[in-house]
């Protein structure tokens, strides 16, 4: 597989980033996933935008501009011959070659590194077709989770909570209200109304979810933005998930309750279809 580290296209065994990386030492850095239908990228723009943004708000300098990453995601894209797939980027804050508290100089290079993963059956998936079940845990990370900061230790843990309890992932919950899943957005459909989080400092602020939520006005369903119970989400029709990596994502059961009758609802396999086809369109 080639890999891309700061300026070069390398085998991945040859890529190499210096242990003093704050990046590796302190979970200095963010990233993004983007993914890949057709051999095209799957709302850059959007990943480039908060990809911007989680770098200013963390005094961060871009690495380079726009153009150039769209330039590094299509060369990856191309050399590694991906039809469906990912691409990670992750931006660090560098190093000046040793370990301190304090950030560096704000003039230290920082790291780009950009690596694609190959995941046939990505928009055609057996997983969506089942649906997914959905545990709920404490949400315990850190109040700036509209960052998109590489610290996803807990969001880990919790996927691994999840697979012993036998479910597949893990939404968590924050004074009574559900947050987001580990690594998605989280939703439920009542009624024919879709919940979900409004956004602020507490969840990721989802590309897809931005997608999906026109995507679904458009089809004039009805969404409510507001906070909502793990209790109100067991009580519902259907539940799912948004995320760049598995779309929508539909959820049969929460906390061992069945919702509906335990298949992917209408609603959650609808919008995954209008997404897939419509991100297919605009895909560049
Ligand atoms: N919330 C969290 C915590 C995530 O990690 C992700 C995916 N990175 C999302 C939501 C979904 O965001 P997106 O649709 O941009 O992939």
């Amino acid at each position: 597989r080639t890999v891309y580290v700061n300026g070069d296209y390398l085998p991945d065994h040859e890529a190499k980033v210096s242990i003093f990386d704050r990046g590796f030492l302190m979970a200095d850095a963010v990233y993004e996933v983007t993914s890949v239908l057709d051999g095209k990228l799957i709302d850059f723009d959007g990943h480039a935008v908060r990809l911007k943004r989680s770098l200013d708000e963390l005094d961060m300098a871009e690495p380079c501009s726009k153009e150039e990453l769209l330039e590094i995601h299509r060369e990856l894209v191309r050399r590694n011959g991906i039809e469906e797939g990912l691409v990670y980027l992750q931006v660090t804050r560098g190093s000046d070659g040793d370990r301190d508290f304090v950030f560096p100089a704000a003039d230290t290079p920082p790291t780009l590194v950009l690596f694609t993963q190959s995941k046939p059956g990505l928009a055609d998936n057996p997983a969506a077709r089942k649906g997914a079940k959905i545990i709920s845990i404490d949400d315990i990370r850190w109040g700036r989770r509209d960052i998109k900061t590489v610290q996803l230790l807990y969001p880990s843990m919790g996927k691994m909570m999840a697979k012993a309890a036998g479910a597949d992932d893990a939404w968590m919950i924050e004074d009574g209200h559900v947050t987001e899943g580990t690594s998605n957005n989280a939703y439920f459909v009542k009624n024919g109304t879709i919940v979900t989080r409004p956004l602020s400092k507490d969840i990721l602020h989802g590309i897809t979810r931005k997608a999906v939520l026109r995507l679904a006005e458009e089809a004039q369903m009805q969404v409510e933005e507001r906070l909502f119970t793990i209790d109100e989400a067991k009580a519902a029709d259907e539940a799912f998930t948004t995320s760049a990596s598995a779309f929508v994502m539909p959820v049969v059961e929460i906390d061992g309750v069945a919702l509906g009758e335990g298949v992917p609802g209408p609603v959650a396999t609808r919008l995954r279809e209008i997404y897939i086809e419509e991100s297919r369109k605009a895909a560049i």
